[in-house]
């Protein structure tokens, strides 16, 4: 796992020099916003600060963008998002609420085949520009698919999915789970339940996106 950041860091290095970097919405050459539409990225931000954080809806143009990145590895794309949101982040009070950042594993397995992680590229991003560590608190250690499970056996198939991270060292104080897109909130919700069992009494938890049906059951 120590190797994955310093990996991650090599290929967005290599992507600001050489990479053909366009704007993510209209393909403008320059960063991953043109200035027009880093107001689109602004403009689409749902913000509450009381449990949960995101970003998008994941529809039209965010789910487009999204599905890009995932389908063709966009790490620099991934990491300059979670930049943004560190940005926005930092402009409110919630810089105050959290000390640790965290973010939802992929299975070594599922990871070994990508070698990609939208999740883990995003709280860099984050965790660079708010100067918060990232903490690895979380390890899945069952594959399964998600996407085709009703929201029921969701939550049942969710047991022992994911498990505290034994080696990281125990931290106390307030910590951000970071994900991509949240679904049901049923991920985010197991692993909140996983973190208070080992004793970290506060969490917070930011996704790039939510779907749209997406309701209250964080
Ligand atoms: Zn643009």
């Amino acid at each position: 796992m120590d190797l994955v950041p310093l990996y991650f860091r090599s290929v967005i290095s290599i992507a600001d020099v050489v990479g053909n970097n366009r704007c993510v919405v209209c393909g403008a050459a320059g960063d991953v916003f043109c200035q027009s539409h880093f107001l689109f990225f602004q403009e689409n931000t749902d913000f509450s600060s009381d449990k949960h954080w995101w970003f998008w809806y994941y529809s039209s143009k965010a789910r487009e963008i999204i599905l890009d990145i995932k389908k063709h590895k966009q790490f620099r794309v991934a990491y300059r998002l979670g930049q943004y949101m560190g940005l926005y982040l930092k402009n409110t009070e919630a810089s105050q609420y959290f000390q640790h950042i965290t973010y939802v594993p992929h299975h070594s397995k599922e990871f070994k085949q990508t070698m990609f992680s939208m999740p883990f590229l995003i709280a860099m991003g984050i965790s660079d520009i708010m100067e918060k560590p990232i903490i690895h608190l979380f390890v899945k250690t069952k594959t399964h698919s998600q996407h085709i499970l009703s929201a029921d056996k969701r939550r049942n198939n969710l047991k022992n999915v994911y498990n505290i991270n034994r080696k990281v060292p125990k931290v106390g104080g307030p910590v951000l789970i970071v994900d991509d897109i949240v679904t049901t909130g049923s991920t985010l919700k197991s692993l909140k339940n996983l973190a208070v069992g080992y004793g970290i009494k506060k969490l917070y938890t930011i996704t790039l996106a939510r779907t749209p049906k997406w309701s209250d059951v964080i």
